[in-house]
């Protein structure tokens, strides 16, 4: 099976076929659809660039992505940062729930039943060889409308590597996301959040945008599940990104904190999302 056609079964699972249908094979804009399943719609008209980020805390003008065709074609413009980005802007009390380092089997199934249980969609920084050992997972990330960025291959420092193996560990993970999820990462996340100008560079060329995070729940130290949920709570507030992590260690903490904080944010009129980048 094609990858392009990987791509549209799975979309197609969750978008239903309806827009989905026309945008088959092309650059599209990728939309919320209604009841927040993520569709394809018709690429947009030429015209002049469109902010379609609401990102803040940048002085960096967001260009839409150009000449993203068909997989394996890398986005053009996306512009190279000196900072990453580290909230999202936007109407109302929205946040954004990330997970770092997996999939782990262990761990990321169990999130991924509170988000579905909660209908929300969140962002996982999955490392390439984790995916490359469970791909189900990220076609299950796929199928449910989450977003997958990339966090790298094998989670090393990168301010201590070349500019040659900065890109041989996120474009091999671009690629393995593309075969497992079913197209190309448009966010990436340095590991540890050390980022330098070669990641920065090497990401923009590969068409993604570098997301940090407002709060880290610093979930990895396990301090307790009723300390995450602390955290999250007495962290939250509109444009926040939520830092965790589904793998790295024992996550079992962090897989009951979600359980209880997303329901109590859900109810205190968080509009728990993703941000998305329109194709030109
Ligand atoms: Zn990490």
């Amino acid at each position: 099976m094609q990858k392009d056609q990987l791509f549209t079964r799975r979309r197609m699972l969750v978008a239903g076929a309806t827009a989905a249908a026309g945008a088959v094979g092309t650059a599209g804009l990728f939309v919320w659809g209604t009841g927040g399943q993520p569709v394809r719609g018709p690429a947009p008209a030429a015209g002049p660039p469109v902010h379609s980020v609401p990102m803040e805390a940048s002085a960096y003008r967001l260009h839409p992505l150009a000449g993203h065709g068909p997989h394996g074609a890398v986005p053009a413009r996306t512009p190279v940062r000196r900072r990453p980005l580290l909230r999202i802007s936007g109407r109302g009390r929205t946040m954004v729930l990330t997970f770092d380092d997996g999939p782990d089997p262990r761990y990321t199934p169990a999130i991924l039943d509170t988000l579905a249980e909660y209908d929300v969609r969140a962002m996982f920084f999955v490392c390439g060889e984790m995916a490359a050992s469970y791909p189900h997972l990220l076609a299950r990330m796929a199928d449910a409308g989450h977003v997958v960025g990339n966090h790298t291959w094998s989670h090393p420092l990168l301010t201590r590597l070349t500019r040659r193996r900065i890109r041989s560990e996120m474009s091999r993970t671009s690629d393995v996301i593309e075969d497992t999820y079913g197209e190309r990462p448009r966010w990436f996340r340095a590991p540890y959040g050390a980022w330098n100008r070669a990641a920065f560079q090497v990401g923009a060329e590969l068409g993604m945008e570098p997301l940090a995070w407002t709060l880290d729940s610093l979930d990895w130290t396990t301090p307790g599940t009723r300390t995450i949920v602390d955290r999250v709570e007495k962290g939250a507030g509109p444009g926040v990104v939520v830092l965790s992590h589904d793998a790295g260690g024992d996550r079992s903490q962090s897989v009951w904190a979600l359980r209880e904080y997303l329901p109590r944010l859900l109810d205190s009129g968080y509009h728990i999302s993703v941000p998305y980048r329109r194709y030109a």
